[in-house]
């Protein structure tokens, strides 16, 4: 039995990642010899977010809790880019109104930032799945989701700026998708997927 610590306190995430590994891997990689643990049951500062790109903050937190633990952790770090505002609110996406995790003051915010309706509304969402070992060594994984800013929220479901991204080729946004149409297409989803097929030799080997 191996250990793979998710460095998240999030059980939503946490529930996602174990169920998508081990829907996607299969023999060699078999999933079943991995368990899973969250970093809430090891004694653990946050780890400060610090880097300067998804890629950055993403692997900072993997290699922090892998060597806090001493064993291998997956981390994400994920957020919302808008190409009329040069990628904003990007790694700063839970922070965007200067409150962390105020969902309903950062859309706030990025409406009032594009209400000049001239400007493009489209973007994305970015997932970057960082998996690192108590070496050093790691595996990165991204994950996108394309489409455009609402107008106004629309719809209950999801979290964050969901009620205002609409994917392309929808007509409705992510807080009108039900959890399991969402999962198909997330960004968090398609990294996951990525890596899924590799974390079981990638953490078994060496
Ligand atoms: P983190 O990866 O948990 O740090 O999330 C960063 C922030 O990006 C979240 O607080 C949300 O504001 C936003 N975000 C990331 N993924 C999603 C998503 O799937 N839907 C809506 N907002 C998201």
């Amino acid at each position: 039995m191996t250990t793979l610590v998710i460095a998240t306190r999030n059980k939503g995430k946490i529930a996602e990642i174990d169920r998508i590994l081990k829907f996607e891997n299969s023999e060699p990689n078999n999933a079943q010899a991995i368990k899973v643990r969250s970093v809430a049951e090891f004694d653990i500062d946050d780890v400060d977010e610090t880097g300067s790109t998804f890629e950055e903050n993403a692997l900072l937190k993997a290699l922090t809790v892998a060597r806090a633990t001493g064993f291998p952790a997956l981390a994400d770090d994920s957020g919302l880019s808008v190409d009329a505002l040069g990628g904003a609110p990007g790694i700063y996406s839970a922070r965007y109104s200067g409150v962390h995790g105020d969902d309903g003051a950062n859309i706030d915010k990025l409406l009032k930032e594009l209400s000049n309706t001239s400007l493009d509304r489209s973007g994305r969402f970015v997932a970057v799945i960082a998996l690192a070992k108590p070496d050093g060594s790691y595996i990165m994984a991204r994950g996108e989701l394309l489409g455009s800013i609402a107008e106004s929220k629309r719809g209950e479901n999801g979290f964050g700026y969901d009620p205002i991204f609409i994917p392309a080729g929808s007509k409705r946004t992510l807080g009108e998708y039900l959890p399991q149409e969402k999962d198909v297409i997330s960004h968090r989803a398609r990294a996951l997927a990525e890596i899924a097929p590799k974390v079981g030799r990638f953490i078994k080997e060496g």
